[in-house]
């Protein structure tokens, strides 16, 4: 029984910021399969309260089981405009509020498939009115829209129906702000939204936009002009950059952050791969001051395996800034010092018994062999008691693990990687381990390729690594890329 039936419509709540009641119909439960029938909005400003409700029409056909429960036939729908022809209209009247639905997330998850579809960004902040009610009444057990229409006296003609429903929500919020004050409401609201609290520095609408797509984000600080103070990625923007600023479980890094940034820019990718690669190139380029980085006064190095006399490799000790690694042949690595390149060198030597003299870390005294040679751990390349090739032999496959992968292709490659669901599609340009820059079009293929002509980039070792492992695992499609021919 209802405490109190069909009683007279609540006093509406005192405003405090805009607000968004919705309700859709399906033609089922699955976002990706099933598509919209009719939206209801019920839209609380500061102005007042409007209403605004159409059916759509979904494009497929509704199974008679839906039809029954929402009311809405094929013949209602054949009529009606399609999503795409409401999505900026829904968009306007959606953007920038509060979003309160039942069961939100179902809600909230179709209208964001719908917009996907059609490339447009859509995002808000969600208030689920089922742990709203599970939050401020947890006395009760159920909390179906259904059950607060008869606990607290909810009324609408057309139950089922978006719009009905959207009401029944808003009768429902107006009617808490009747049964308890506005605090305890809103903090339960502010727990249940996890809304952060942005930067001081940030404008409110900073991050409004933020779409939860793969992607990187720089973080600015107060100069216009000024370099990112952190490059991150995510496959979701939206969270991860949310997650800086929210939370209690803050960090020195990410308290610094806060108070320090005025500004947030972002770049979407299609996926995860083209997000690292991204944030490989730029990081490289900007090293902002708030990422972690490799030790100062490091260089990136290799050990190139060097033929001094037939069948006589020795290990030459080569730097990155010096050599192109992505185009050099016997390379073994790789080290972030000379330091630790020769520990490491130092080490798989003396786990294979080669003689330190040869291998460079150790000066040949004349007529004497190695000091590990008199500790029987040098096999005695160096005093003639094994042969320089046989030494050789056994340094490179040693030194095998550590081997740096040849460009196995002949020119520039186009690493593809696909978002099904909004169908677009990232090319990266990818030669000799260096990533050149990503694709949407065609003919921007060889621009990218043209810009790069007369200036090969820096090998980076993250991005090495990112490509050498997305090539081997087959995570993404591989396209030789052919320059086309150059007008004599
Ligand atoms: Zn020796």
């Amino acid at each position: 029984m209802a405490d109190q039936p069909l009683a007279s419509p609540p006093a509406p709540a005192p405003f405090r910021e805009p607000l968004v009641f919705v309700d859709l119909e399906t033609t089922g439960a699955n976002p990706v399969r099933d598509r919209i029938t009719e939206i209801g909005i019920v839209e609380v400003s500061a102005a007042g309260v409007t209403q605004w409700s159409s059916l759509v029409n979904p494009g497929i056909p509704i199974p008679p089981f839906i039809q029954g429960l929402t009311n809405i036939s094929d013949e209602m729908v054949a009529d009606a405009p399609p999503f795409a022809d409401l999505a900026e209209e829904v968009l306007g009247r959606l953007k920038g509020r509060l979003f309160v639905a039942h069961n939100a997330r179902f809600d909230y998850g179709f209208l964001k498939n719908e917009f996907r579809r059609l490339g447009l960004k859509f995002h808000a902040t969600v208030l689920c009115t089922v742990k709203l009610s599970r939050k401020l009444e947890p006395q009760h057990h159920r909390h179906s829209l259904d059950a607060l229409v008869e606990r607290h006296g909810l009324y609408d003609e057309h139950r089922h129906r978006a719009l009905s429903d959207a009401r029944l929500i808003h009768q429902f919020w107006d009617r808490l702000h009747g049964k308890y004050a506005p605090e305890p409401i809103w903090a339960a609201v502010e727990t249940l939204t996890q809304r952060p609290k942005l930067p001081p520095h940030l404008p409110p609408e900073a991050l409004d936009d933020l779409p939860e797509l793969p992607g990187v984000y720089l973080l600015y600080g107060q100069e216009a002009d000024g370099e990112p103070l952190y490059i991150g990625k995510s496959s979701n923007l939206r969270q991860r950059v949310f997650s800086h600023f929210s939370g209690d479980q803050k960090d020195a890094r990410d308290t610094a952050m806060a108070a320090q940034v005025y500004r947030v820019e972002w770049r979407e990718t299609a996926g995860e791969l083209g997000a690292m690669l991204l944030e490989a190139k730029l990081l490289q380029a900007h090293r902002p001051s708030l990422n972690r980085h490799q030790k100062k006064g490091g260089e990136l190095c290799a050990w190139q395996l060097v033929q001094e006399a037939p069948g006589d490799f020795r290990p030459r000790l080569v730097l990155a800034d010096e050599l192109d690694f992505g185009r050099s042949p016997d390379l073994y690595g790789l080290f972030n010092s000379a330091k630790e390149a020769r520990n490491s060198l130092k080490k798989i030597g003396d786990a294979h018994h080669l003689c330190h003299v040869l291998l460079g870390l150790e000066k040949q005294r004349p007529g004497k062999p190695c000091f590990g040679h008199q500790m029987h751990n040098c096999k005695g390349a160096c005093c003639g008691k094994e042969s320089l090739s046989q030494h050789s032999a056994r340094l490179m496959a040693a030194l095998a693990k550590l081997k740096i992968k040849e460009w196995p292709y002949a020119g520039p490659i186009g690493l593809v990687e696909k978002d099904d669901f909004s169908s677009t599609t990232d090319l990266h340009v990818v030669d000799h381990w260096a990533y050149l820059g990503t694709a949407q079009r065609e003919e921007q293929v060889w621009e990218i390729l043209q810009q790069q002509g007369s200036r090969p980039a820096a090998f980076d070792q993250e991005t090495y690594r990112l490509i050498n492992k997305a090539i081997a695992q087959g995570a993404v499609e591989v396209r030789e890329l052919t320059p086309p021919v150059q007008p004599a």
